[in-house]
């Protein structure tokens, strides 16, 4: 079955949807039992599928969590959902490891996640090394024996570059280290993260999941190997999301293959345009040569979506305002993945430790919306025109 089929089928069991397409959304806190015997029946087995108290889960949320697991296809052995991504995420990694181990993390990864590996996992006894996002298959001469696992992220956050992440896995499997993905750029639509071998993949599914910009969402798959842990510590840690977030996930995943084709479409215009702009240094989008791991995202990737970077030539982040402050179509925000565009100045090179990021001028992170791309290239080049304006002072 193609992925367009099963991210509409997924998921609507009678059992959640009572006979009408949707399932219900399930407000719950306690769940009632009849009888003592019913009670010692629903707790036997904390994890099936059984109303026993909301944190634990009701049919809203097992459908919207049947239907990512569809979507990474069969070595996804269960999902769990959170708060956020960033929960998620940092979830999925104080699963896999203990007091006194060793991870690995990439250089080009989310910042939160960076942050959370400098404080709260350093705290907790944990030593997390930054990697060069495009080191490959020599991560081996990082791994130490207490290497518990390996965080990749790709394309990385607003820098792009694509990691070879089969090289990294083979790497890490002789070492028995687990790989931890945030996969949110590409999704598992154009990523099937499993099937190269990852061991936990995280998606935050606030961006393109829910892709109205109203909710915030994450989910955690793993394998057979890792999910014990995932489930033992969302379970222990109170993890957990409304259903009403996740009722508004689910509607959204359906729709999510044609709005990025749609924002793979827009977004390659932008970028393309951009390529070919004097004042543009260089475009930041897998699908161009440009970028590092472009060919990483040739071999693995079946497709891109509307998230890139691209570095001026000249001037500095004390010039970005022009550029940005009159744009009519992109307003400035964190986060992405919703239906409108959006435009981040920033300078990655600040807080690069294992890599550098070579600029000269100031880099620019774009979300393109579904906006037609000619209004969105005749705003852009204004604000361009704009920024060339102040950088000659
Ligand atoms: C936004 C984002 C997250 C965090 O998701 P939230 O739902 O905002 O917590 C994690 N990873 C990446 C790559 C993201 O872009």
């Amino acid at each position: 079955m193609k992925k367009e089929t099963t991210i509409v089928s997924a998921g609507r069991g009678k059992e959640y949807t009572h006979g009408i397409v949707n399932p219900p959304v399930y407000r719950a806190s306690t769940c009632i039992f009849d009888t003592y015997a019913e009670m010692q029946e629903r707790n036997a087995d904390p994890y099936q599928k059984h109303l026993y108290y909301g944190r634990k889960g009701t049919p809203t949320h097992w459908a919207l969590s049947d239907a990512l697991m569809a979507l990474e296809g069969e070595k996804a052995a269960g999902c769990l959902l959170f708060p956020s991504g960033l929960a998620a995420m940092t979830s999925a990694i104080l699963s896999q490891v203990k007091a006194g181990d060793h991870v690995l993390i990439t250089d080009s990864a989310y910042d939160p996640t960076r942050y959370f590996s400098q404080t709260l996992l350093k705290d907790s006894g944990v030593e997390a090394e930054y990697y060069d996002p495009m080191i490959g298959g020599n991560i081996v001469d990082l791994l130490r024996e207490n290497t518990a696992c390996i965080i990749v992220e790709a394309p990385g956050s607003l820098t792009f570059e694509v990691q070879d992440v089969p090289a990294i896995v083979r790497a890490a499997k002789d070492h028995k280290a687990t790989v931890i993905m945030d996969n949110t750029w590409a999704t598992a639509l154009n990523y099937q993260a499993f099937e190269y071998g990852v061991d936990v993949v995280v998606h935050a599914a606030t961006k393109y999941i829910v892709g109205h910009s109203d909710v915030m969402i994450g989910a955690a798959l793993a394998n057979e190997a890792c999910l014990p842990a995932l489930r033992s510590y969302a379970m222990a840690t109170g993890q957990t999301c409304s259903a009403d977030d996740a009722y508004l996930a689910l509607r959204g995943l359906r729709t999510m293959s044609v709005r990025l084709k749609q924002h793979e479409e827009n977004a390659l215009a932008v970028a393309q345009w951009l390529a070919a702009h004097p004042a543009v240094d260089r475009v930041l989008h897998p699908a161009l040569p440009d970028c590092p791991g472009h060919e990483i995202w040739k071999r693995d990737f079946s497709g891109s979506t509307g998230l890139f970077s691209f570095v001026m030539k000249d001037g500095s982040l004390d010039h970005a305002a022009a550029l940005v402050d009159d744009l009519h179509h992109y307003k400035m925000g964190f986060s992405w993945g919703g239906y409108e565009s959006l435009i981040l100045p920033t300078d990655p090179r600040s807080y690069r430790k294992k890599s550098k990021f070579q600029a000269n001028g100031p880099t620019f992170r774009l979300h393109i919306g579904l906006e037609d791309p000619e209004d969105l290239i005749t705003d852009l080049s204004a604000g361009i025109d704009r920024y060339l304006v102040a950088i000659k002072g």
